[in-house]
């Protein structure tokens, strides 16, 4: 059933300008992890009201085909999202990215290809989100294809940046042809200039080291929500601008303190090949000292002041449930306990306070890099659970390191370190750890889940 024209026009205007608001809303929670969960059901809302509202629009058809694919995408969305463990988080992400935009992609391939010009921008909106969208959906793929281990060597050959860049900019005279046509191309060209954008996002995301993959993702997103917004225009849909807007700026933000909170720049990111070149940085002094969790317990029982630093091997082995257990236990026994979470621990920002929220840690233990690092002077013990980079105290110290200049958690500054890991497994920027081989530092080596259920045990025999 269809409303009167000007009806409707103003109906479906208004509720997109309602939904730009619950999209605004719902980022705004999202922002403490308190109200992350209510912001993703206000968004998800708004995203509702959204896609039903625009089958009053007086152009839709095929509505069976819109539908069937809502459905179908929808149970793919909803089984996977509850099967994905949280250590697969970014690949979901990446996948999910790339298909806002492949989406975005489409529909300016859709107004293109039609042979006509646009009725409601100029062609170089929908060039323009058309090649941004098509980057995105490729480049997310390779991204999802290196995280899930499905790609495991970058690719590089001499003369690469020549050779994308060419491809580039072939892309961009197909584009710029295009759009002195005013969209009215014949279906050939449109159909090269999409190969070769896609073949572009998948030229310029090969040769990036599969560490960097979650700052690549953030920046495909970012990419993605400026896609829609382009691809709104094109439409004549305010909805989809505002979205891509706010999913554009959002991943623009995260991606700069992503690369921030890692001390680099984007440009190193997406050229440099970190984490799989040979790493540099000075000799270290000292030994690596084991402990029994026995000891590590009773260091920690009687201890008056413990900060926990979770880090990727903990998102690794699930341990964070133990790891709360232990600390409950600590703090029935008088012992202030505290998490220090720094922004990039993990493989995502907020991947550490997902974690622990999950294992129902209160948020008002938990602080971040700037309001916890001067609380390790005081603290008796710095528990180190799968964390590395994220501590690594030559950060602070030597020039030579390529992870010189991080903003660290200064656990080495606690009276005691007790790090627990497997073995002797570097982190991501695979260099050696310089806190490990400090005199205050004991290492607990095994498995983080296994490791926090015999410090419980341990700590249950204490008196
Ligand atoms: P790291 O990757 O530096 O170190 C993780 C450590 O966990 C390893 O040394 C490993 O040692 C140990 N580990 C792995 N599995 C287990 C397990 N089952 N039980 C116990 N320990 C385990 O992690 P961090 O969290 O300290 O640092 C994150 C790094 O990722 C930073 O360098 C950051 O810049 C980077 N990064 C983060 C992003 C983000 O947004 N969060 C994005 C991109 C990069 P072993 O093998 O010996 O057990």
């Amino acid at each position: 059933m269809r409303l009167p024209h000007s009806l409707t026009d103003e109906l479906i205007q208004a509720v997109y300008f309602l939904a730009a608001l619950l999209f605004i809303v719902g980022l705004k929670r999202m922002s403490s992890p308190k109200g992350a969960r209510g912001g993703i059901v206000w968004a998800g809302i708004g995203m509702l009201i959204a896609g039903l509202i625009t089958f009053l629009w007086p152009g839709m058809h095929n509505d069976i085909l819109i539908l069937t694919a809502i459905f179908l995408g929808g149970i793919a969305a909803w089984w996977s999202g509850k099967r994905v463990p949280m250590t697969a988080m970014p690949q979901m992400v990446a996948l999910y990215n790339g298909m806002g935009g492949g989406a975005a992609a489409a529909i300016a391939c859709e107004e293109l290809i039609r042979g006509r010009a646009l009725a409601n921008a100029p062609a170089v909106l929908a060039v323009i989100g058309a090649i941004i969208g098509a980057v995105s959906f490729s480049g997310s793929l390779i991204a999802f294809a290196k995280l899930q281990g499905l790609i495991n060597k970058s690719l590089r050959y001499g003369a690469q940046q020549v050779v994308n860049a060419l491809v580039f900019l072939t892309t961009l005279a197909l584009g710029g042809w295009m759009v002195v046509l005013h969209g009215a191309a014949p279906s050939a060209i449109v159909i090269a200039f999409f190969a070769l954008a896609l073949l572009f996002g998948v030229l310029v995301t090969l040769p990036i080291g599969g560490a960097d993959m979650p700052v690549v993702i953030s920046l495909y997103n970012a990419c993605t929500g400026l896609a829609v917004a382009f691809e709104g225009f094109v439409l004549g849909n305010a909805a989809m601008i505002i979205a891509g807007m706010v999913v554009g700026a959002a991943g623009t933000l995260l991606t700069q303190l992503m690369a921030k909170a890692m001390n680099r720049s984007i440009a190193n990111v997406l050229f440099s090949n970190f984490g799989e070149t040979a790493a540099q940085g000075g000799e270290i002094a000292g030994s690596l000292k084991p402990i029994e969790a026995s000891d590590a317990a009773v260091m920690m029982a009687y201890a008056s002041k413990v900060i926990v630093v979770p880090g990727y091997g903990m998102a690794v082995a699930q341990a964070q449930h133990k790891i709360w257990e232990l600390c409950q236990l600590l703090i029935e026994r008088g012992v202030t306990v505290r998490f220090a979470i720094h922004p990039v621990a993990g493989r995502m920002p907020g991947h550490m306070n997902v974690l622990l929220a999950e294992a129902g840690v209160p948020y008002d233990l938990i602080g971040d890099l700037e309001e916890i690092n001067s609380d390790f002077e005081s603290a008796d013990v710095a528990l180190i659970i799968g964390a590395n980079d994220v501590v690594n105290p030559v950060a602070r110290t030597d020039k030579s390191s390529p992870i010189y200049g991080m903003p660290i958690l200064n656990a080495d500054k606690a009276k005691n370190v007790i790090v627990i890991k497997r073995g002797k497994g570097a982190g991501f920027s695979g260099i050696e750890n310089a806190l490990f081989y400090l005199d205050n530092t004991r290492m607990l080596y095994g498995d983080a889940q296994k490791a926090g259920a015999e410090l419980i045990q341990a700590v249950k025999t204490l008196d």
